[in-house]
């Protein structure tokens, strides 16, 4: 999660109304609830995380490292 663009607070946030939405359509049975919100919401956090910046920098080889070695500065 990329802190400055506040996405891991976004997620929650979202995560929580899918779950607020989904407890509504099916009159709060979790045995239903839960694994469609785990067939929506896994498949986002997944993206976010393959899509995010931070992991992008974090993981490329250079930047990687450039990024290291400012954090310890
Ligand atoms: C060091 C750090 C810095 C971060 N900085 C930022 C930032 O600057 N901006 C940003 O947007 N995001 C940031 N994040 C990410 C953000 O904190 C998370 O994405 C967000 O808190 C996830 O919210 P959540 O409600 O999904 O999960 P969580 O906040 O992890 O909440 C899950 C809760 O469930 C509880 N729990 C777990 N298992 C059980 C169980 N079996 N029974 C009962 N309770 C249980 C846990 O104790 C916890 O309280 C940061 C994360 C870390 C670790």
């Amino acid at each position: 999660m990329f802190s400055l663009m506040g996405q891991g607070c976004s997620a929650a946030i979202q995560d929580a109304v899918v779950l607020e939405s989904l407890l509504r359509q099916h009159g709060e049975q979790l045995s239903l609830v839960l694994p469609e919100f785990s067939a929506q919401q896994v498949e986002e956090g997944h993206a976010v995380s393959d899509l995010g910046l931070i992991a992008f920098v974090f993981y490329h080889r250079w930047l990687g490292l450039l990024y290291k070695i400012t954090t310890l500065l």
